[in-house]
């Protein structure tokens, strides 16, 4: 593999250190394929949005129905059908107590809107707080806010002069989950926080690092009973991934605030919502306009978008499809169930459809030597896995084939294999 200059800057990639991008020519249920016709299995879910699997017949048909009747409209003062829809179809599934949908573009951008939401309700209210307490290791996007809030590393160094300050509580590594809440509650009482935010019950790029739900209840109790507000990041979580449709529902938990995205349209385009309680909708509805949520983007609620997630949203109407997660935790617990014992994997874990195990190597971590070799790896055996580190995770669509586990976990294995025979 030789490194290549490229005209395009591709996200989280070393150019010097990356040889030719694979082209992708066509995606279809679970599988990619490329132009040189090999057939990838994504085992993924293309960085975790698509959950039905590419092009879903339904989905696909939404935004070929929707494009040439409006594409895109001002959504300041203007509105639309497929806009209308998504938030009555999403305020059906979302727990009650969650009254209003904001819509923006990606999971950046809704967690950006979740805590100018918070902030903003605050300063409404006439008692202003700024403070955030985050969760170590937590990854909210890549934004300044986001990354202010994000966990503190080799990925926002540049930047850290203008991330704003916040308080951090431990991560609940099982065994000090006391810590956790213990620290969560005096960062309330010390503080008087605006919000704390978290990654319910999966921390997903910090790791796939994943606790109980009934610390996330505490957690919640903790903030309400402090007059905080809660704000749950479901960008990853959401829409099946920990089993039950939305992680705060599994742990019978109502957030204050809560973002959606990348599942959201099954993965076809980009979409994001961002919902709250009435309490800060209100905070904002005055005839005092300085009181108004300033906040947009050009394509906020773009109609194929919500056509998109207008039609995922009806998928899971289906019974038989809000089935389907427990089915895949089920197949994927079967698999990972022989690597539990395997003394060359540590910290075998699993939530509902996630699964994620760390190979021992002697340098963990997300810059861990090994990352670069299981994903050349993986990519020789036609495999869309792209490890953290030493972390390898599987978060298929929910589209995947018994077939495809057994061809994604023997690999998975081989890779073991690999990395021990080049380290010796
Ligand atoms: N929050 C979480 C929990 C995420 O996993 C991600 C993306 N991996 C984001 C926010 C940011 O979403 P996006 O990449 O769509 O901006």
């Amino acid at each position: 593999m030789s490194a290549t200059r490229s005209p395009i800057w591709h996200p989280f990639t070393q150019h010097a250190l990356h040889g030719a991008m694979t082209k992708i020519v066509r995606g279809e249920g679970a599988y990619l394929f490329t132009e040189d016709g090999r057939r990838i299995i994504d085992a993924i879910s293309s960085w975790w949005v698509v959950t039905h699997g590419h092009c879903h017949p339904a989905i696909v048909a939404a935004i070929q129905q929707q494009a040439p009747l409006l594409n895109q409209i001002i959504f300041a003062g203007y509105t639309h059908e497929p806009a209308e829809q998504v938030a009555k179809l999403l305020l059906k599934l979302t727990p009650p107590g969650l009254d209003h949908v904001f819509f923006s573009d990606s999971g950046s951008t809704s967690v950006e809107v979740a805590l100018k939401m918070a902030l903003g309700y605050w300063h409404n209210i006439g008692k202003p707080r700024s403070r955030v307490v985050v969760m170590q290791h937590s990854y909210h996007g890549d934004t300044i806010g986001t990354m202010s809030v994000g966990e503190r590393g080799v990925f926002n160094a540049p930047y850290g002069p203008l991330l704003f300050d916040v308080t951090a509580i431990p991560f609940p590594e099982e065994g000090c989950e006391q810590q956790t809440l213990a620290a969560l509650q005096q960062a309330c009482e010390q503080h008087q926080p605006a919000a704390f935010i978290v990654e319910p019950l999966i921390l997903g790029a910090g790791g796939m690092q994943m606790y109980s739900p009934p610390l996330l209840r505490e957690m919640k109790r903790i903030c309400e009973a402090a007059d905080v507000l809660f704000i749950a990041d479901e960008v990853m979580t959401g829409w099946g991934r920990t089993g039950a449709l939305f992680a705060c529902e599994q742990a019978e938990v109502v957030p204050d605030i809560v973002c959606y995205s990348k599942g959201l349209t099954g993965g076809a385009v980009p979409l994001a919502v961002t919902l709250c309680r009435s309490a800060i909708y209100d905070a904002h509805y005055s005839t005092d306009r300085s009181r108004t949520f300033y906040h947009s983007s050009s394509y906020t609620a773009n109609p194929v978008a919500c056509a998109a997630a207008r039609a995922n949203l009806e998928l899971w109407q289906d019974p038989q499809l809000r089935q389907r997660p427990q089915q895949v935790a089920a197949m994927q617990e079967q698999r990972i169930a022989a690597f539990r014992d395997d003394p060359r994997f540590a910290n075998v874990r699993r939530t509902g459809t996630i699964t994620a195990l760390d190979l021992k190597v002697p340098d963990g971590g997300y810059l861990a030597g090994v990352g670069p070799t299981l994903l050349a790896f993986f990519q020789s055996r036609n495999l869309l896995l792209r490890p953290l580190g030493n972390t390898i995770y599987v978060m298929p669509p929910y589209c995947v084939t018994e077939g495809d586990l057994d061809e994604i976990y023997d690999a998975i294995s081989a890779a073991a294999d690999h990395v021990r025979a080049k380290t010796g």
